[in-house]
C-alpha cells in the first residue's frame, strides 16, 4: 500500500469506527459484533504505526492514551460548575416555584424542562475546531482537575463534534470554542463487572457507581480509565448556539452527536407535569440500565433563567427532585442522647452494622422524643433505617410484630448525661435542651464548631487540644482563645515548645475575619456557611445584623422564617451579647464584605416606588446591594435617590421635599454599571 492509498484507508476505516462507536455507545444501536470493530480497530493501529503522519487527534487510536501522568494540572472554569439545591416533597417543588415568581415579574408564565439526574461525577468539556482540546472535574467550582486524557477514553464522548447540522452563522463560533457539561457515570452492569474483578485481584470493592465513576476519573494512568467502562450523559450547552431553551440546548447537544437524554427527558408546560413526570421515571427507575438518583428540573426559558441568577452555589433556575434514599433493616441495640453545639439532646439510635447504599452504618438519628414515640421505636426492635444523601441515615420505622418481649422502651433522661443538669423541653419545640449554658458539651462542641475551617480556621487547635484546655480551666468560652499565650499551653500534656508558639500565632493571624465566616462561627441555630454568606452580603456590619429585626431578616429572600426567628433570638439573648462583645474587646478585626466592583451606586442608599418597566422590586433591590449600594424602604434624609416607576404614589412628593434626587430605572441601571 503506497502512502496516498494508506492515506485513503486510514480516512475511511476512522469514519466507519467512529460511526459504529456513535450508533453502539450513543444510540444503543449495534450493526457489526464487538469482535468485528475490534478488528477494524487494529487494521487502523496497524496502518497508523506505519505511517504515524496521518495520525489524527480524533483518531480512534487515540482514546488510550499515553504515559501516566505525575499529577493532574489545575484549569479555571471559565464559568463556574454550580451546584443544585434538592428537594424531596412535591409541596418543596411548590415553594421553589413561589420563591422564584416572587423575585420575577407576573407576567412571566414559568414552563420546564426535566430530565434524569444521573448518579456520577459532573465533567465539562470543550472543543476547539470540533476536536476535543480539554475536559475537567467540577472541583471546587471554579478550578477543577485537567483529566483530558482520562476522558478521551470514554467512548461515549465524541472526539471531534458534529458541527454539519448548525446553521452556518453559527458553525463558526462553535469552532472557534464549544463548552458542553454533563456527567460521567457506570451503567449497573459494568460496575458489577468491575466489582467482580476487584474482588478477584482482592482490591477494595466500589461502594457505589459514582464513586467508581469518581475513582476512575482521577486516575493518573488513563489506561486504568479506559478499562472502567465509562459512559457520559451531556446536559449542559455552555456555549451560545441560540439555544432559547433548555430543551433546545439538549436538541443541539445531540445534533453535536451527544448522548443527550432526548428520548428520556421530558417538556413540562407546568408544575404538575413535572410531578407526573417525575412519577412515570420513578416507576422505570430499576429497569434504567443505569443509576439515577432523581430528576432535574429546569426553568426552560434562557432568559428567565438567568435572570434569577445563583444563590449560594445553585442556580435559582434549577433544582434536584430527588427519590427517597435507599432503605435497610437492621436491630437498635441502643438508643444514647448526644449534647450538640446548640444544647439540644439528640437521641441516637446504636445499631447492629448493615450496608445501606453502598456503606456500613452504625448510627441513626431518631432526631427527638416526639420522633422515638411516633415510631414506638425500643431497645431491641428490628427498625427500617434508611439514607438520604450525605446526611445521617435515619430510622423510618420499627417492625413491631417482630418483638420478642425483650425489647426496652426509651426515656429522655431528666439530667444532662454530660454535666448533670437539669434537661428541660421549651414551650413550642420538640428537642430537649441541657439548661445549663455553660455545659461542658455543649461548650466544647460549640467551641469545635468555632476554631474549624469554615469558621476561625484556627490551625493546629484540634478537638483534643481543645478538650485539655478545657479540663485544665484555660477557657470556658471561645473568646478566651485569644488571650491564651504560650506558657498557658506548653504545660499540658505532649506538647512542645514549638507548637505551642505555632498555635498562638495562628490565633492571632484569625483575629482578622470575614463577616460571613465570622457569623457561622458563632454557631446559631439553622445558620449554615451559606445563609451566613447570604447575612453578610446583606447586612455588612455585624453591628447592623445585630439591631436588625425578626421583620427585617424575614423579608430576605433567601432567609425562611424559622431562621430569621433563631437569628433575631440569638442576637437577643444576653449571653450572646457578653459574648460578642468579650470577641470585640479580644481585638477581632471583622471584615466588610467586598463590593465586587466600585460603582456610583456604592455606599449610597435607594428607595423604589411605584412599578418598574423591566425589573421586578426585589430584583431592582439585589441589584443595588449587589453593586454595593443599600435598598432602604422608607424615605429619609439618608436618602440618595428615589427610584420611581409607574404610579408612583406619596413618595414621590416626599422626595422633592426632602431634597432626594429622583431617578428613573434606566438611570438606575447607569448607575450600577
Ligand atoms: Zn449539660
Amino acid at each position: 500500500m503506497d502512502k496516498k492509498e494508506a492515506k485513503l484507508r486510514i480516512e475511511k476505516l476512522k469514519k466507519e469506527i467512529n460511526r459504529h462507536r456513535y450508533l453502539y455507545h450513543v444510540l444503543d444501536k449495534q450493526e457489526i459484533s464487538d469482535a468485528a470493530l475490534d478488528s477494524l480497530k487494529h487494521e487502523l493501529d496497524q496502518l497508523e504505526r506505519k505511517f504515524p503522519e496521518f495520525i489524527a487527534p480524533d483518531s480512534p487510536t487515540q482514546r488510550v492514551g499515553g504515559k501516566p501522568l505525575a499529577e493532574f494540572k489545575k484549569i479555571q472554569h471559565k464559568l463556574p460548575m454550580l451546584s443544585l439545591n434538592d428537594v424531596f416533597l412535591f409541596t418543596e417543588m411548590q415553594d421553589w416555584e413561589n420563591r422564584n415568581k416572587k423575585l420575577l415579574p407576573k407576567e412571566i408564565k414559568l414552563d420546564y424542562y426535566a430530565e434524569l439526574k444521573m448518579d456520577g461525577l459532573a465533567i465539562t468539556l470543550v472543543y476547539k475546531q470540533g476536536i476535543f482540546w480539554k475536559g475537567a472535574t467540577r472541583g471546587n467550582g471554579k478550578v477543577g482537575e485537567d483529566v483530558t486524557e482520562n476522558l478521551k477514553t470514554i467512548e461515549a464522548i465524541p472526539l471531534q463534534v458534529n458541527l454539519a447540522d448548525l446553521p452556518s452563522s453559527l458553525q463558526k463560533k462553535a469552532e472557534e470554542e464549544l463548552e458542553v457539561r454533563g456527567e460521567v457515570f457506570m451503567k449497573k452492569t459494568d460496575f458489577d463487572k468491575l466489582n467482580e474483578i476487584q474482588k478477584e485481584n482482592e482490591q477494595p470493592e466500589f461502594a457505589n457507581p459514582r464513586n467508581a465513576a469518581a475513582g476512575s476519573i482521577r486516575q493518573l494512568d488513563s489506561k486504568i480509565t479506559a478499562s472502567r467502562k465509562l459512559n457520559f450523559m451531556a446536559y449542559g450547552l455552555v456555549t451560545d448556539l441560540g439555544q432559547k431553551t433548555h430543551q433546545e440546548a439538549h436538541e443541539i447537544l445531540q445534533k453535536l452527536g451527544f448522548r443527550a437524554g432526548t428520548k428520556l427527558n421530558q417538556y413540562c408546560p407546568d408544575l404538575s407535569a413535572v410531578e407526573q413526570y417525575h412519577n412515570e421515571v420513578s416507576k422505570k427507575r430499576n429497569s434504567l440500565p443505569f443509576w439515577i438518583d432523581g430528576v432535574v428540573v429546569n426553568i426552560n426559558d434562557q432568559k428567565t433563567f438567568e435572570r434569577l441568577g445563583v444563590v449560594g452555589k445553585a442556580p435559582r433556575g434549577a433544582i434536584a427532585y430527588k427519590y427517597p434514599a435507599e432503605q435497610a433493616t437492621t436491630v437498635v441495640e441502643d438508643i444514647q442522647v448526644q449534647v450538640g453545639r446548640t444544647g439540644a439532646l439528640t437521641p441516637v439510635a446504636h445499631l447492629r452494622p448493615v450496608r445501606v447504599a453502598g456503606s456500613t452504618v452504625a448510627r441513626a438519628t431518631l432526631h427527638n422524643e416526639d420522633e422515638i414515640k411516633r415510631l414506638d421505636v425500643r431497645i431491641g426492635d428490628t427498625v427500617i433505617i434508611q439514607k438520604a444523601g450525605d446526611i445521617i441515615p435515619e430510622v423510618v420505622k420499627a417492625l413491631s410484630k417482630l418483638r420478642t418481649g425483650q425489647e426496652k422502651k426509651f426515656n429522655m433522661p431528666v439530667q444532662c448525661p454530660i454535666c448533670g443538669s437539669k434537661v428541660v423541653r421549651r414551650k413550642g419545640e420538640v428537642a430537649h435542651y441541657c439548661s445549663n449554658k455553660n455545659c461542658f458539651a455543649v461548650q466544647k462542641e460549640k467551641i469545635y464548631h468555632f476554631v474549624s475551617k469554615k469558621a476561625f480556621d484556627i490551625e493546629g487547635l484540634g478537638p483534643k487540644i481543645i478538650d485539655q484546655l478545657l479540663e485544665n480551666n484555660l477557657i470556658k468560652d471561645v473568646s478566651d482563645i485569644f488571650g491564651l499565650n504560650t506558657s498557658d499551653l506548653e504545660p499540658l500534656e505532649r506538647f512542645a515548645e514549638k507548637s505551642a508558639a505555632n498555635i498562638i500565632e495562628a490565633v492571632e493571624k484569625a483575629k482578622k475575619i470575614s463577616l460571613a465566616r465570622f457569623i457561622y462561627a458563632l454557631g446559631i441555630r439553622h445558620v449554615g456557611e451559606e445563609t451566613a454568606i447570604d447575612l453578610a452580603n446583606h447586612f455588612r456590619t455585624i453591628g447592623r445584623l445585630q439591631k436588625a429585626s425578626f421583620d427585617d431578616l424575614n423579608r430576605i429572600y433567601e432567609i425562611g422564617e424559622v431562621v430569621a426567628r433563631s437569628i433575631s433570638d440569638f442576637f437577643q439573648d444576653k449571653h450572646s451579647l457578653q459574648l460578642l462583645a468579650r470577641l470585640l474587646d479580644q481585638g477581632i478585626k471583622i471584615k466588610e464584605p467586598e463590593v465586587r466592583k466600585k460603582t456610583e451606586a456604592s455606599g449610597k442608599t435607594f428607595v423604589i416606588t411605584g412599578t418598574l418597566p423591566s425589573l421586578s422590586r426585589e430584583e431592582a433591590k439585589t441589584k443595588i446591594r449587589e453593586a454595593g449600594g443599600k435598598a432602604a424602604s422608607s424615605l429619609s434624609l439618608n436618602t440618595d435617590f428615589l427610584v420611581a416607576g409607574d404610579n408612583p404614589g406619596s413618595k414621590y412628593e416626599k422626595a422633592k421635599k426632602l431634597g432626594v434626587k429622583i431617578i428613573s430605572e434606566k438611570e438606575l441601571l447607569n448607575l450600577l454599571k
